[in-house]
């Protein structure tokens, strides 16, 4: 398929291929849907195998960021930036300042800042070029780590789970099984161990498993492992495309409930879990805590960290209502989330047609 036709197909609005030779700048900023408003999305640096990956990358995480704005209830639109190159080779100063002029001469159509392969401390280049960049350092007036607020909301949405399932949002003694305790892994656990939760946690990173297990007295299992321990909670906190047709047969949880992004392998297996009874809390509700932190940064009252933890406590509350409505609609709890999204955007759509 053309461009043109993905882009229809996907219901994307505009693909924007930028390049500077001098710097080695070469990235694709891809605009979703805008109806709620500016384009907000990570910038993504990765040794793409080829353009066709970034341009696929760039088309995807665009439409999960309309998704994940408009289901918490943020005035923005989903929009995402991938820069092709190897983040520890090719990212210099001068290719960070190279992408901030590109983004200011958006005019504002596009908010962005940092995702995997790029840090905070990167985006200070890009913000002398342009006023559209967004979780800067704290001392350069951003809003700090994003993983904080995205642990708490995971949190949230377990509790949620909890509610949903057992009566009651109390994790005390439930078995919470972790794969990744990386920056969000690692406050989550924190955050149930003191709730007096049972943790098994695994991780690739030998280091990272032996620091998290030491704090909060976690059971460590192997990271191929992670998928057959019999638990209350599985909490993907690694990678995306976990829940596939190889790894939900082997899963012995009643709930999966975790921060990575596209932790659906494919649309059919949101189905598929349904199917063998284990409630699925969407990612991109669950995991909204760091964009909720970072959209905060450009209210129109100027940012509030009170704010911050108000509306990711909330992810409790919109998580409850998907549980209930994929009850009432007999449909998965990811298609039960899709619907109210896109409902949402379509209120936003005709709210708009009044001229201001
Ligand atoms: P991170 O890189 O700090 O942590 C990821 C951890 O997963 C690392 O410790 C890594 O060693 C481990 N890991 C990698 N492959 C693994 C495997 N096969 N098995 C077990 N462990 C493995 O990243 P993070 O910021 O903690 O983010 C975790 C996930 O949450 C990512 O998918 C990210 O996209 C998503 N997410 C993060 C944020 C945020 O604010 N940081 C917001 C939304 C979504």
């Amino acid at each position: 398929m053309g461009v043109f036709d993905r882009m229809a197909a996907m219901g994307h609005e505009q693909v924007v291929f930028c390049c500077d030779p001098d710097t080695g700048l070469r990235a694709i900023i891809a605009f979703h849907d805008t109806t709620r408003g500016p384009g907000l999305g990570g910038t993504r640096m990765l040794p793409y195998p080829d353009e066709e990956a970034a341009l696929e990358d760039a088309l995807r995480l665009s439409r999960g960021m309309t998704y994940k704005s408009a289901a918490v209830d943020v005035d923005f639109g989903g929009a995402k930036c991938v820069v092709i190159g190897d983040p520890h080779r090719d990212k210099t100063p001068e290719l960070m300042r190279a992408l901030g002029r590109f983004v200011e001469g958006m005019r504002g159509r596009l908010y962005t800042g940092t995702d995997v392969g790029t840090y905070p401390e990167d985006f200070v280049h890009s913000a002398r070029e342009s006023r559209f960049i967004v979780g800067l350092p704290v001392e350069y007036g951003g809003s700090g780590d994003s993983s904080v607020p995205t642990a708490f909301g995971v949190y949230m949405g377990m509790r949620a789970v909890a509610r949903h399932l057992w009566g009651a949002e109390d994790l005390a003694g439930r078995t919470v099984a972790i794969q990744g305790v990386g920056k969000v892994g690692a406050k989550l656990a924190r955050e149930l161990a003191a709730d007096g939760a049972r943790l098994v946690i695994a991780d690739v990173d030998g280091a990272a498993v032996e620091r998290t297990a030491a704090e909060t007295g976690a059971q460590v299992v192997d990271a191929q492992a992670v998928f057959d321990v019999e638990c209350d909670i599985f909490a993907p906190c690694a990678l995306g495309g976990v829940l596939n047709d190889d790894t939900i047969p082997r899963l012995r949880c009643r709930a999966v409930a975790g921060s990575a992004n596209n932790q659906l392998a494919e649309e059919r297996h949101g189905l598929e879990l349904h199917r063998r009874g284990i409630l699925y809390a969407p990612d991109y509700i669950i995991n909204a805590g760091g964009l909720i932190q970072v959209a905060d940064e450009l209210h129109p009252h100027g940012p509030n960290p009170e704010r911050v933890r108000h509306r990711t406590q909330a992810i409790y509350d919109i998580l409850l209502l998907i549980f209930r409505r994929s009850v009432e609609l007999g449909v998965p709890t990811s298609e039960a989330a899709d619907r109210l999204v896109e409902e949402r955007i379509a209120r936003t759509f005709r709210l708009k047609r009044i001229r201001t």
